[in-house]
């Protein structure tokens, strides 16, 4: 039984991952929330036992063994610091920080302290990537020559905030979902980008000169040039996400989703096929091989490396929107 502290009283670990972690048998011992109020109702409202209101009270007050770390982007590296130090293994939200020397700084912090480090990139639990991933492993569309991720949505009205107007929150439409194309690039090509050109928009939804949406084509080591089209401002888009080879194309619908949905067909010289699906749960997917890893058990679905490779990704969009120049994509791993 994993003992978890939740860092943030936020809408994802509300909708999602409170409920994975309790599905996949861990216990929620305490929230934390900068404010009383809301923290007391938050916890209230799930059924957690305590919420505190510093992250000392967390750290070193709660029988805990992990944590997850869902606050606003700026607070995540000094959250992820004092959590290694206290020795609890950590889940922490995308982006891992808005730097990346920031996000280094947290993985080495994590590798030091000897506690499990994963970022919650849960695209790569969805069965439909794990799908694409498999076939495009086992030759199925040939090598790899080109990829389309469409990931432009409509930001619901109760998520119209910090994500719109704080520039210094890591606020935008990049570090938002541009971070999630790239990780699942990563993962189903098993691949590493390698450069980005893009061009941003301000249709007027996001202030402070921030982007409401983005396209852009990254290239990747194979050789292999991926597109994609992220957005807060299309309300009648579908997702998807398609890889075309040399021998066949892969071509997924509706499955940038949170939700356990979506269907993949195979393309190639024998006709059309749709491959069989094991639907599940994405974020209990991402939470299960978490307790694993902390029992010794294999790796995180991401970890803070995987993190630390759309962050650089992403600040290369970024950059490349902001300068009109193809920017290089490098981790520093
Ligand atoms: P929220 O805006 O819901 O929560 C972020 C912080 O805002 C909370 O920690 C909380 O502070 C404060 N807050 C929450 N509700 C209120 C309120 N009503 N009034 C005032 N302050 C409030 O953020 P999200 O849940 O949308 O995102 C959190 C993190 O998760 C981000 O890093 C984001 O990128 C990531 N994310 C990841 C997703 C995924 O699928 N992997 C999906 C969505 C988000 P306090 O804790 O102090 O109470």
């Amino acid at each position: 039984m994993i003992r978890w502290g939740l860092i943030g009283a936020s809408t994802i670990a509300h909708e999602w991952v409170i409920g994975a972690i309790r599905a996949s048998g861990g216990e929620i011992v305490s929230v934390m929330s900068t404010n009383v109020e809301r923290g007391a109702k938050y916890a209230a409202d799930h059924g957690i036992p305590h919420s505190v209101n510093t992250l000392d009270a967390l750290l070193n007050g709660q029988p805990i063994d992990a944590v997850y770390i869902s606050t606003t982007n700026e607070l995540h590296k000094d959250q992820v610091l004092a959590s290694a130090k206290a020795g609890k293994h950590i889940l922490c939200e995308k982006p891992l920080a808005t730097s990346l020397a920031d996000a280094k700084v947290m993985v080495d912090a994590c590798k030091a302290a000897n506690v499990v480090f994963a970022t919650n990139h849960h695209l790569r639990n969805a069965a439909t990537h794990t799908a694409m991933r498999d076939a495009v492993a086992a030759g199925k569309i040939g090598k790899p020559l080109a990829a389309k991720v469409f990931h432009a949505v409509y930001l619901p009205p109760h998520l119209q905030g910090w994500r719109l107007d704080r520039p210094d929150a890591g606020g935008g439409v990049i570090l938002d979902i541009t971070v999630h194309d790239t990780d699942t690039l990563r993962y189903v090509l098993n691949d590493d980008p390698v450069e980005a050109i893009a061009s941003t928009q301000q249709s007027g939804l996001a202030k402070a000169g921030l982007a409401d949406a983005v396209m852009g084509v990254i290239r990747f080591k194979s050789g292999l040039i991926a597109m994609f089209h992220d957005g807060f401002t299309t309300k009648y888009s579908e997702t998807g996400f398609e890889v075309h080879g040399t021998e066949g194309s892969l071509v997924g619908r509706n499955v940038m989703s949170q939700r356990p949905v979506g269907v993949v067909n195979l393309r190639n010289a024998d006709g059309e096929t749709e491959l069989k699906l094991d639907h599940r749960n994405l974020y209990e997917t991402g939470i299960a091989k978490f307790h694993s890893a902390i029992a010794g058990d294999g790796k995180p679905a991401a970890s803070g490396e995987d993190g630390l490779w759309s962050l650089a990704a992403g600040l290369a969009v970024a950059k490349a929107a902001e300068t009109g120049t193809a920017q290089p994509i490098d981790p520093g791993l």
